[in-house]
């Protein structure tokens, strides 16, 4: 047995900073319980159930069979590029050319390397509470200070103007917006952005716009990007995993300022190469093609918010608020004075029930569940935790 501490093992200080991604981590917790044979009902993931579009698959294979398998440009190919210049155009109403966009394995990889290309030691990143897993550890990971700004459930999950103005200082280098939300669900809508980019756009403040959840949205509701009020300070990340079901293959994007761009780009050429040739002809055929694999998934993942929710709230002591978009809720479980992580665990050892504890959300009020599952499993994993509240 390994008996080293981390020190003694001899990781850097930066690697000793940061914790595993409890998203993931989780999820593969519950994949391997249920190799072990334990009747596991998963709300942990936060991937699509559904498979991959068939016309998605099938640019790929064709992409292999043609041989589209070398080394691409760095950060990705320029008809890639330019497609997704097309979809901020239709989409967004942005303009920008290939010059303003980089290819990254993955929305993850695009934020990693975007903070990486910005921060420097002493530079603050304002990262609104909750916030996804990922967010703060990136920011140590760049020897950065992650500055949290707590948002108010009455307030639904957002960030107040008031309180954005008095985190923001001469230190700050970036701004977090992430529209719709992972774990909340929380939408802004294009009055609320244009509120918050009078505060955030000030001198030398990036604001990073995750918008990895853009078509994901329900009631009607409509995606806004914060790019609309101040392009040259905004850097939208996007990729396909959520909307396209494709989180395997491995393609986030970023549009921002051209020399930005160029400095990323340095960075990309320097640690992963370009992303997957093949996986970026997917991705090609994800935005060059209808939508309406998207409108089918998003109807499902509508049905079920509706169910999930009403569920949940009919549990006694337990309140959650109906997210706008993005697939997960995020009840509030404090009033039965269990921490997040207690009750995560005992929902798992007890109910066998997986789902995400709010701390490492930075709240250990909530819990996070996933519903891009079938209703089947929402509904089996709902009559377990309700059974395990009742108990409680
Ligand atoms: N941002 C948010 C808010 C997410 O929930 C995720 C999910 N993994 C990502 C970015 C990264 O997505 P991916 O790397 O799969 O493109
Ligand atoms: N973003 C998803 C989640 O929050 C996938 C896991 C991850 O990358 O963190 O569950």
């Amino acid at each position: 047995m390994n008996t080293l501490t981390k020190t003694q093992v001899g990781l850097s200080k930066r690697v000793v900073s940061i914790s595993e991604s409890e998203t993931l981590a989780i999820n593969a917790r519950s994949n391997e319980l249920k190799a072990q044979g334990m009747d596991v009902v998963s709300l942990a993931a936060g991937e699509p159930d559904f498979d991959t579009p068939e016309h998605i698959k099938a640019a790929a294979k064709k992409a292999i069979d043609e041989g589209f398998t070398k080394y691409t440009p760095s950060g990705g190919t320029v008809e890639l590029k330019k497609a997704i210049c097309e979809k901020l155009k239709r989409d967004q109403h942005l303009e920008y050319g290939p010059e303003n966009i980089i290819v990254s394995c993955g929305a993850k990889h695009s934020l990693f390397n975007a903070i990486l290309t910005l921060c420097d030691k002493d530079d603050e990143v304002v990262i609104p509470v909750p916030y996804w897993v990922t967010y703060p550890e990136l920011v140590r990971l760049a020897n950065a200070t992650p500055v949290f700004l707590k948002t108010r459930e009455e307030n639904g999950f957002k960030i107040n103007p008031v309180d954005l103005k008095k985190v923001v200082s001469r230190k700050t280098k970036i701004i977090i917006i992430n529209s719709p939300s992972n774990p909340t669900g929380a939408a802004y809508s294009g009055d609320e952005l244009r509120e918050i980019s009078k505060i955030a756009f000030s001198d030398g403040i990036y604001v990073i716009s995750d918008e990895i959840y853009e078509k994901v949205l329900y009631d009607g509701l409509t995606h806004e990007s914060i790019a609309s009020f101040q392009k040259d300070q905004t850097l939208i990340v996007n990729g396909v995993s959520k909307s396209y079901a494709m989180t395997g293959w491995r393609i986030g994007y970023l549009a921002g300022p051209a020399p930005f761009v160029a400095a990323m780009n340095r960075l990309q050429s320097h640690s992963t190469s370009n992303p997957t040739s093949i996986s970026q002809k997917a991705a090609l055929a994800a935005l060059k093609g209808s939508d309406e694999c998207v409108t089918k998934m998003v109807q499902a993942f509508e049905e079920r918010r509706n169910y999930i929710v009403d569920r949940l709230n009919s549990i006694p002591k337990v309140h959650v608020r109906k997210p706008e978009g993005a697939f997960y809720v995020f009840p509030n479980i404090s009033k039965y004075g269990v921490g997040s992580n207690k009750l995560s665990q005992r929902l798992l050892e007890e109910a066998h029930v997986a789902v995400i504890p709010g701390a490492p959300f930075g709240t250990d009020d909530h819990i996070r569940l996933s519903y891009a599952t079938s209703m089947e499993n929402i509904k089996k994993g709902m009559d377990r935790i309700e059974e395990f509240f009742r108990k409680l």
